[in-house]
């Protein structure tokens, strides 16, 4: 079976799961739990990052700016491109990044500890690491072993690490309990063990 680079299933057509994103876009998800995965991720950038103003996630892999990456995780339904026109790709904008790297990436260094924190506790919540973020490929904030540098992809978010449906499955569970979890104190005050109670939802 033809898969993406996160080894999740190639597919020809939208997949029936989507969540709709904050603007109301309908955005695609390989399966419900990678959908809930996503909007999970979408609304908690879009409260607490930037607003969601446009929003893609599946296309096929011959379609798109970047077509050329034919196993683009896009193309499986597991990756989703937020605010796009902000965040440049550093491969197509290498000037642009040498000139002003917080410019060619869109979100100043409050905004990005910002979007490694919302990661982190989404990845904390299932256990693994679920969701990568692309403004960190290469970087040493990439979980990924491979670190090539100069391949930043700030609009971009996917799936990683859950290679089978049920992990995924696990994953969205354990990330809608963290969320849904009672708040009674602020979350600078929680232990550790509780910091992955979300933000957005102790507020
Ligand atoms: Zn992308």
């Amino acid at each position: 079976m033809a898969t993406t680079l996160n080894y999740w299933p190639r597919l020809d057509q939208a997949p029936k799961a989507y969540f709709v994103a904050p603007n109301g876009y309908h955005v695609s998800g390989a399966t419900p739990a990678v959908a809930e995965i996503l909007d999970h991720l979408v609304r908690r950038l879009d409260a607490e990052v930037e607003k969601c103003e446009e929003i893609h996630g599946y296309r096929p892999s011959n379609v798109g700016i970047n077509s050329y990456v034919q196993d683009t995780n896009h193309a499986s339904a597991t990756a989703i491109d937020y605010n796009g026109g902000r965040h440049l790709y550093e491969p197509n904008h290498k000037a642009q990044y040498a000139a002003d790297v917080y410019a060619a990436i869109g979100y100043d260094q409050d905004q990005i500890d910002k979007i490694r924190e919302i990661v982190a506790d989404i990845n904390r919540a299932a256990g693994f690491t679920v969701i990568r973020w692309g403004g960190d490929f290469g970087t040493k904030h990439d979980p990924s072993p491979f670190r090539v540098p100069g391949w930043r992809d700030p609009m971009h978010f996917e799936i990683y690490g859950s290679h089978t449906g049920g992990r995924a499955v696990s994953a969205a569970d354990a990330v809608k309990a963290a969320a849904a979890r009672p708040c009674s104190a602020s979350v600078s005050t929680l232990p550790k063990v509780m910091s992955s109670c979300l933000v957005a939802a102790c507020s």
